[in-house]
């Protein structure tokens, strides 16, 4: 049973809007929606522009070094989506969660290759080292990543959000500052 937060101050910092009574969240409206997107209701996506330079500076490295283990990082990716398959294609109701998370992951398997997947994985990375501060956490840089492949792939419409079926992440996780 999730818990209910009592009606008040949306507790994102520096929000100012109200919380509903027994709402499902700690935050409002449009610091839930942020919360599910990017992980944290202070993040900001990492946008299209941002990934331009990044992703140029892969496809140097892969110039440069055609024999390194490229292949390899595509085989985890390869791996991931098989593991994800099986859970997506699994009927057990207790994984109802798992398998709707598996499903993204099938998802953006179908839009991308495997070599593009780990060339955008790395480009995030790229950002996220030239710009530490760019990301308020772990979870909210890898929900920011999750985010570019998804549009990347283009695979529909990146991330419903408000359905009945979304929670926010557990409260206690939006203390945690990255180190
Ligand atoms: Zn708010």
């Amino acid at each position: 049973m999730a818990h209910r937060y009592q009606a008040g101050m949306c507790r994102a910092r520096g929000c100012s809007r109200t919380v509903r009574s027994n709402a499902y969240s700690p935050f409002c409206s449009s610091c839930t929606a942020l919360d599910i997107r990017y992980g944290d209701p202070r993040q900001r996506r990492i946008t299209q522009l941002e990934m331009k330079r990044p992703l140029r500076a892969v496809a140097r490295l892969r110039k440069r070094n055609p024999h390194a283990d490229w292949h390899l990082m595509a085989e985890n990716w390869n791996q991931l989506v098989r593991r994800c398959q099986e859970i997506s294609n699994s009927r057990d109701t207790d994984i109802r969660y798992r398998r709707q998370a598996a499903n993204v992951i099938v998802q953006i398997a179908e839009s991308m290759s495997a070599d593009e997947v780990v060339d955008w994985t790395a480009a995030c990375y790229i950002v996220e080292e030239t710009n530490p501060q760019r990301f308020v956490s772990d979870r909210a840089f890898w929900c920011c990543m999750l985010h570019v492949l998804r549009r990347a792939g283009k695979s529909g419409r990146v991330f419903h959000v408000g359905g009945k079926d979304q929670l926010p992440h557990p409260p206690q996780a939006h203390e945690g500052h990255r180190l």
